[in-house]
């Protein structure tokens, strides 16, 4: 694979350290035939290979793809809340061997709430992460409300917020949350399910929670399409960007587009589960299949890509949060027993490519706005990261849209030790990962030391710049 450009093709002048030629560079103009020159961590030249410089490493690409690196912008890496279920080292590898070279990490437990907290965590990852990553603050609560400029001065710019158990933020607490939002920058992302309508709906269900279908019967469509409804509201009264978390429904895209269509700033994203499993596999799948919220109706996935394609969810994001087998097989008497949860970070290229491309459901370049152009924007990464463009940083995935291969537990590097999509076929893969210049996975390997990675603080996060 590593050669040198034949001789002649060498352009005058000093050796760049890496060029990456003969792919199908996806640039935001589109495919095009050509190659990558990177200095040190940033792209220097992009060009067709006749007029790419020498360098000390050469890659030929053999024509495969080569797009900007995956920005995961909803990961939980559980690091340091639940180190049996993932941390920075594993969670970071899963991500490389996934093409995602930058990670927003999502706290489900000690949240960073302090500017003290955001440096001893960004201290943790950039001891143990493989590659690039941000932070989320949350779960933001009526207290944490003055803690927002604080965090936002110090690059954590998305705070994430629950209209349900076990994090339930009142509307109150929403607006105040908005409102200061409105106020700093950054945005609020919202975990959107009405708590009401889920009390009264698991009561229905009495006798049979030994089926994991009852999980989802138990949190209806309706619970979203309400939460969306009045957190929309709350933006519409406050100004601010909203960011709805995993939409899983086809009435939460309706509320979402009527929002838009009024003039609030509404982003949303997607999961790869959501976009390949629906509710009534989940007795065969058994309790793994459990996450939040949980897999809908077939029409809703149908639904879900349709808004993927058409721009009405600007992000695929994986939501992974794995866990120990055990803590998912203690849900097979009682499927209120299981972690709610499933890897993914792994996975969202290869849905993207495999269920999205290759089936005609997502042009490369939408592919390319929902996994790299959306979340850097949203996230205030944008130009540096999110794009293959001269300065931007090299981090790169060569990808090969044809590369057949089913899913195994033991390709995937999750501390899990499981995947939900284990034995599905899938058409389309990423081969090799770079994440500012250097190759951090090959293959079937990572390739660099755990230590490697760099917390990225949000910019100007919250102004999605429209073309
Ligand atoms: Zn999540």
């Amino acid at each position: 694979m590593h050669r040198p450009l034949p001789a002649g093709t060498q352009a005058p002048g000093r050796a760049v350290d890496l060029v990456i030629r003969n792919a199908k560079l996806l640039l935001e103009s589109g495919l095009v035939r050509g190659g990558v020159a990177v200095s040190g961590d940033r792209i220097c030249l992009i060009a067709t290979d006749e007029h790419l410089p020498s360098a000390n490493t050469v890659i030929d690409a053999h024509q495969k793809v080569l797009m900007p690196g995956l920005i995961d912008g909803h990961a939980h890496l559980h690091d340091p809340a639940r180190l049996d279920h993932e941390d920075f080292t594993t969670g970071s590898r899963a991500a490389a061997a996934g093409g995602v070279t930058t990670v927003v990490d999502m706290p489900l437990t000690s949240p960073v709430l302090s500017p003290q907290a955001v440096e001893e965590k960004a201290k943790q990852g950039e001891s143990m992460s493989i590659v690039d990553f941000g932070l989320y603050a949350g779960m933001m609560s009526a207290d944490s409300v003055a803690v927002i400029p604080s965090l936002i001065e110090k690059g954590v710019a998305a705070f994430k917020a629950f209209t349900c158990a076990p994090y339930f933020a009142n509307d109150g607490v929403i607006t105040r949350l908005l409102s200061e939002v409105s106020e700093h920058g950054g945005h609020l992302t919202v975990h959107c399910e009405n708590q009401g309508v889920l009390d009264e709906f698991k009561k229905d269900l009495e006798g049979e929670w030994d089926a994991p279908v009852s999980h989802s019967l138990a949190r209806p469509n309706l619970a979203e399409q309400l939460a969306v409804h009045q957190t929309v509201g709350i933006a519409q009264q406050t100004g601010g960007h909203l960011h709805i978390a995993h939409v899983s429904t086809r009435e939460a895209v309706k509320e979402i587009e009527r929002g838009r269509a009024a003039g609030i700033t509404i982003t949303s994203e997607v999961c790869p589960h959501h976009l390949v499993f629906y509710r009534d596999e989940m007795n065969r799948l058994g309790p793994k299949s459990k996450m939040n919220p949980p897999l809908r109706s077939k029409e809703d996935r149908a639904a879900l890509w349709a808004a993927l394609l058409r721009g009405s969810i600007e992000m695929a994001v994986s939501d992974h949060a794995p866990s120990p087998a055990e803590e998912k097989d203690s849900g097979k008497e009682d499927i209120r027993e299981a972690w709610s949860g499933v890897d993914g970070i792994q996975m969202i290229l290869r849905i993207l490519l495999s269920e999205g491309v290759n089936k005609g459901r997502l042009s490369f370049s939408r592919l390319l706005d929902v996994t790299c152009r959306n979340p850097a924007r949203i996230f205030g990464l944008y130009p540096k990261k999110g794009v293959l463009q001269v300065g931007s940083d090299a981090d790169m995935v060569i990808v090969d849209p044809t590369r057949e291969e089913t899913m195994k537990t033991d390709m995937m590097f999750s501390k899990c030790g499981w995947t939900l999509y284990e034995g599905m076929a899938m058409k389309g893969a990423p081969v090799m990962t770079f994440v500012r210049g250097v190759q951090v996975f090959n293959e079937d390997r990572t390739t660099i030391k755990p230590g490697y990675g760099r917390f990225q603080k949000m910019g100007d996060a919250g102004k999605v710049v429209e073309d």
